[in-house]
């Protein structure tokens, strides 16, 4: 997505894709866009990427259709085109190659809260697979909680858990305690807790049995949610590790001062 300058104003053209909730709950567009584009495409993001806020009822904008997420499906995810949208120059926040900060900055934020909610969709699966085999006993004499290998699954589920609880805390007091500077943690939490997760949702599955299989089964469902997350907000393999590849490589790097930095 282009933003050319042409006098006082900024003329956008492209398209968007996974714009979440781009589209408003109607459909026909949310109030405000913070449209992150290129101000020159000869140049690279570090002197043209570029934050540019465009009110949703502006001209040019359409909704093109929606994607269907497997998961997730408590928000929309529409595809958004922008044809010679014209906003006022003032509405860039910053300057052309400030995007890449805001970008980064904002999406570290984002990796920790998915880190909490990682640590939420295990905890139901959790949850429910353990109702069912305390509940359950399969015309055997004991209900299945009983047997030992079921017990010892439960055990390493929850510390699991446990685990990611309390790095994505640590991550979102991070966050806050240094503005927003201090990112290690927030990234390692996405990682971490986004592939924790779907080992999770899966063991509880292998607990109950084939019948966690069927598409409209809890577990099928908080299974198919925690499969976006390594994938979405920046996927693991490649946009998230190559953030912590950064941070480590850094000349400056010191291993601790994700664990103790103050503002
Ligand atoms: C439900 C949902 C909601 C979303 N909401 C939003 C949203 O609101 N806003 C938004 O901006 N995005 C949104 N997204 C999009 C999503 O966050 C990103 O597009 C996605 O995380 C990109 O991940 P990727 O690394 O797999 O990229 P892709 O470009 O899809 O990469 C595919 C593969 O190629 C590799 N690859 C890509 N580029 C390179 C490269 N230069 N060098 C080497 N390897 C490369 C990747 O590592 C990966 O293995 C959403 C996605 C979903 C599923």
């Amino acid at each position: 997505t282009i933003a050319r300058r042409e006098g006082d104003e900024w003329v956008i053209n492209g398209h968007k894709h996974y714009t979440t909730n781009g589209s408003g709950w109607e459909g026909t567009g949310c109030h405000l866009f913070a449209v992150v584009c290129r101000t020159d495409p000869t140049k690279g993001a570090q002197d043209s990427l570029a934050i540019i806020m465009v009110p949703g009822n502006t001209p040019g904008i359409n909704v093109e259709g929606f994607l269907e997420p497997a998961g997730h499906r408590a928000s929309i995810t529409p595809r958004i085109k922008f044809s010679n949208v014209r906003v006022p120059a003032a509405n860039i926040l910053g300057k052309p190659g400030d995007g890449v900060r805001m970008v980064q900055q904002n999406f570290a934020w984002t990796a920790a809260l998915i880190g909490a909610s990682c640590v939420g969709v295990m905890r139901a699966a959790f949850e429910y697979a353990l109702d069912w085999a305390k509940r359950e006993t399969k015309s055997g004499p004991h209900p299945i909680v009983d047997y030992s290998v079921i017990g010892y699954e439960f055990a390493d589920m929850k510390m699991k858990i446990e685990a990611c609880r309390y790095l994505s805390w640590k991550a979102c007091q991070q966050f806050d305690l240094t503005g927003g500077s201090e990112q290690e943690l927030a990234v390692m939490a996405k990682v971490y807790c986004s592939e924790v997760c779907v080992d999770v949702c899966y063991d509880a599955m292998k607990i109950v049995g084939v019948d966690s299989y069927m598409s409209s089964h809890p577990l099928m469902q908080l299974m198919t949610d925690s499969l976006c997350f390594p994938l979405y907000d920046g996927g693991n393999l490649g946009a998230r590790r190559r953030q912590l590849h950064n941070i480590i490589k850094a000349a400056d790097y010191d291993p601790l001062t994700a664990a103790y930095a103050q503002a």
